[in-house]
């Protein structure tokens, strides 16, 4: 999961940033409204993580103008100050939950799993294809009942390739999955992660799409 993260609090910035990037998602943070809106627009996120207190644009405004521009990207809010007025605002901004600080790491990530399964549509909060199943609270997964080791990048391409099972995922989105904006990637590290699946889990589970990128197929 790619989230944009929106906070001007340097240390609580990092604070979430740090605990976010140990639960294995991709953050790319940005410090003020403007930068956040600028992103969103450029890139593609899975979840926005926004402070209502910022510089150069309200976290409102962001909200407003994200919303404006129809898109569906999630939002989970974050209200400085726990005042009815606030979430009731931001809810009705389009945010699709909030969160008041101080708040628990823990329950940040939990809410961010909830909205991203949401988001899909999904009720189950695993992800399952056959006798693969992968489980995004416990970071596990098994196959036929057998628990697979997998690396965190590895982790996460194959969170992203099952989320959207039976649709062919661009080479570019799970680099951006894995790193962010932060580097060029070199060109080889998909398929060795990809082949290192298709080691750990069948060779016939991830095809390729020439060109494009890689498929889970719906479990028929
Ligand atoms: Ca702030």
């Amino acid at each position: 999961m790619r989230i944009l993260l929106v906070e001007d609090d340097l240390l609580l910035g990092d604070g979430i940033r740090v605990g976010l990037s140990q639960e294995g998602y991709t953050v790319d943070w940005v410090t003020d409204g403007v930068a956040a809106s600028a992103a969103a627009e450029v890139e593609e996120f899975d979840l926005m993580v926004l402070d209502l207190g910022l510089p150069k644009r309200s976290g409102l405004e962001v909200l407003a103008a994200l919303r404006d521009r129809g898109s569906s990207l999630p939002v989970l809010i974050l209200t400085a100050r726990d005042t009815l007025g606030d979430r009731v605002q931001g809810l009705d901004a389009g945010a699709d939950d909030y969160l008041s600080k101080p708040f628990d790491l823990e329950e940040l990530c939990a809410r961010a799993r909830a909205l991203r399964r949401r988001a899909q549509g999904r009720a189950s909060p695993k992800l399952v294809r056959g006798d693969l199943v992968l489980d995004p609270a416990a970071h596990s997964v098994t196959l036929a009942g057998s628990p697979v080791a997998l690396s965190a990048g590895e982790f996460t391409l194959l969170s992203l390739l099952l989320e959207h099972a039976g649709r062919v995922v661009p080479r570019e989105r799970m680099e951006q999955t894995l790193y962010g904006w932060v580097k060029e990637v070199d060109s080889n590290t998909i398929e060795v992660y990809v082949h290192h699946l298709r080691k750990k889990l069948g060779s016939d589970l991830i095809r390729t799409v020439r060109g494009v990128g890689y498929r889970i197929e719906k479990a028929g």
